[in-house]
């Protein structure tokens, strides 16, 4: 994705070495949503005639003196595009933008999505000059840029009423369950084409990941409805479509057009690859993996291990022990990079048995995946696995481990031996 930075018309500085910014509660001159009050952000399509490119329209009452108060105020920001090229499948790609493009102002924070947003404008980014059309002319400016070959018009409204921001944060809370619905209907069986994306061949010059509708980016950041909107974008980019072919191998996931691809794109260093196993030519690993998945031999299954655990883990290793071995685009066979939405996913390790294998993951991970993984579970036949799996306040060592998993029944005990 080539991403060449403009400054949108504002009184503050403008650009990605901002984005680490935080604006302490002390600093801050006014914050919305954050459970603080309601809010949202939503990015609809709209035919080329139905809006006006280039306008910010805000809707409220006294809204400016409201703002100019300072402290919390309701916000509902609505982004409509238009282009002959969009797609409504772009929609929640383009919607992932406003973080980075309100994070990229100097004095400006963003975090969450949707209808969990939270937004904070500092006291010095106030002073600067910064109003409530200027969040309106951050996005209708970089919306434009960064995706310029599918967006032609962009028109923004913002809702400070809470009566609107309630009643139209209902709308868009329909339309993001419609997207999570067709989301969750697009298999890797439904499509004929997956996605590359090369970005991390900068520093790990045979790494490719190979992005299917059912696995993203192992960075977390890309999804495959990311990659075909990157490649709409920019057909030279990072992101390339790569045909599936035949299917040569359904259980691990193998198809003739995958590892034509991937010769081509590793350099030769990737001959093959199977998406659905961790045990014989897995997807490779650059460094920025959300997650690791490595086997427990002497458990019959896997461990799950996220960026930011800090302690130790069943095999003896930390994570970033473990991130050492794996990463650098190479095939480790029983060790993977993943992002942490692949760990939900009907095609994760499917394989080698699926989520059943799954004895150990730190605590705050099992929560992070809790709601998702429930329902796979009981799709599994084992509704109650997420209890079953181990974690640091059960043990840190494999023999504890082995205990536990023996203690609870764990499936990963009765499935047909992983090496
Ligand atoms: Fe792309 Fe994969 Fe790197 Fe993420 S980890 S930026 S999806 S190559
Ligand atoms: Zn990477």
């Amino acid at each position: 994705l080539k991403i060449i930075v403009e400054k949108p018309p504002i009184p503050v500085a403008y650009g990605p070495a901002f984005e680490g910014e935080r604006i302490r509660k002390e600093d801050t001159f006014i914050e919305f949503g954050g459970q603080r009050t309601p809010a949202f952000e939503w990015v609809r399509m709209r035919e080329l005639d139905e809006i006006e490119d280039d306008k910010v329209i805000i809707v409220g009452e006294n809204y400016q003196e409201r703002y100019n108060k300072g402290g919390q105020m309701p916000l509902g920001i609505l982004i409509e595009v238009a282009g002959r090229k969009m797609q409504k499948d772009f929609e929640s790609v383009i919607e992932r933008k406003i973080h980075h493009n309100i994070n990229e102002a100097q004095g400006l924070w963003h975090m969450g999505q949707r209808d969990i947003n939270w937004i904070r404008i500092s006291n010095a980014a106030k002073n600067e000059g910064i109003t409530l059309e200027h969040l309106g002319r951050i996005q209708t400016a970089m919306m434009k840029h960064r995706f310029r070959s599918i967006v032609d018009k962009v028109q923004v409204t913002i809702y400070t009423d809470e009566h609107d921001v309630v009643r139209l944060r209902e709308e868009a809370r329909a339309a993001y369950k419609e997207r999570d619905h067709r989301l969750g209907t697009l298999t890797d069986d439904a499509v004929d084409t997956f996605y590359s994306c090369l970005l991390c061949q900068s520093f790990a010059p045979s790494h490719v990941c190979v992005i299917t509708p059912e696995r993203l980016g192992l960075c977390g950041a890309y999804n495959w409805l990311d990659g075909k909107a990157a490649y709409e974008i920019d057909p030279t980019g990072g992101n390339q479509p790569v045909p599936k072919g035949e299917l040569l191998d359904a259980r691990y996931g193998r198809y003739t057009g995958v590892d034509e691809y991937l010769k081509k794109a590793s350099g030769g260093a990737v001959e093959t690859l199977n998406l659905y196993t961790i045990m014989e030519n897995p997807m490779t690993s650059c460094g920025c993996f959300e997650c690791i998945v490595a086997i427990i031999p002497e458990a019959n299954g896997v461990m799950i291990v996220n960026r930011g655990f800090p302690g130790m883990t069943p095999i003896g290793m930390k994570f970033s022990t473990l991130a050492g071995t794996v990463g650098g685009g190479a095939q480790t066979p029983g060790f993977m990079g993943i992002g942490v939405n692949f760990i939900t996913s009907k095609k994760f390790l499917s394989g080698d048995g699926g989520i059943k294998r799954i004895v150990w993951m730190p605590k705050g991970l099992k929560e992070r995946v809790a709601e998702e993984f429930k329902k796979r579970a009981e799709e599994a036949g084992v509704p109650d696995l997420l209890d079953k799996i181990a974690d640091e306040t059960i043990c840190e060592d494999s023999e504890k481990l082995l205990e536990h998993l023996s203690s609870v029944g764990h499936p990963a005990l009765e499935m047909e031996p992983m090496i």
